[in-house]
């Protein structure tokens, strides 16, 4: 997607570790108009799935998540919950999730409620990197009975392991920017996955 390779070249900055700061735009500050044409294009690589829910985890994924709902005919977004809270009741499914900004490991739950076999779940994120947090999402998915559709990803840095992995898996996952390496701040694209 090319007005997202070009503000990330613009306003992305490379930090230690491999990690890309996208928080004027992306997840921290949130450039709307941006995220609208994230959510048409997400719609755009989905077409015809017949989405029945959004899933994504709190809380970078929850505003992408929000606005391309609204080109999904307006489906439910569930995201899933970090921390537990008295709000959160009755039976839950749950996820081990390595945090890779962070470096620790926490639980993410979601209500039986609101994911059942009846869904067709499209999942959404900001970032893959090693591909914990999607693996967390995919296994609540499972254990509902849901229908996965596919994973729609912003930013995939391809010089991790977690795109690679899970396409071996037969998961789709359709990202719409692929970074292949950050080099003293500059960042390079690879066209599709494995270039
Ligand atoms: P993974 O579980 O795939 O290793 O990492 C995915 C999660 O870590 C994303 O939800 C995102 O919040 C965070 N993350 C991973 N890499 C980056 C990065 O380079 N920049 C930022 N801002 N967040 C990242």
């Amino acid at each position: 997607m090319e007005i997202l390779k070009q503000r990330i070249i613009k306003d992305g900055r490379g930090a230690e570790g491999g990690v890309l700061k996208v928080d004027s735009f992306l997840n921290h500050q949130m450039d709307i108009p941006l995220l609208n044409a994230i959510g048409e294009e997400f719609q755009r690589r989905f077409t015809g799935e017949q989405v029945t829910k959004i899933l994504t985890i709190e809380a970078s994924g929850i505003g992408i998540a929000v606005i391309a709902a609204q080109h999904f005919g307006n489906v439910p977004v569930v995201f899933a919950k970090k921390t537990k809270s008295r709000n959160l009741d009755g039976d839950l499914y749950t996820a081990q999730v390595q945090s890779f900004t962070r470096g620790t490991t926490y639980e993410i739950q979601v209500s039986k409620k609101f994911l059942g076999p009846q869904d067709k779940v499209l999942i959404l994120d900001d970032f893959l990197a090693k591909g914990q947090a999607l693996q967390g999402l995919l296994k609540i998915v499972e254990e509902s009975g849901a229908k996965l559709v596919g994973c729609g990803i912003v930013i995939e840095k391809g010089f991790q392991e977690g795109g690679k992995n899970l396409r071996e898996k037969g998961i789709r996952i359709e990202s719409l920017a692929i970074i292949s390496e950050i080099t003293e701040g500059k960042v390079t694209f690879a066209d599709e996955f494995g270039k």
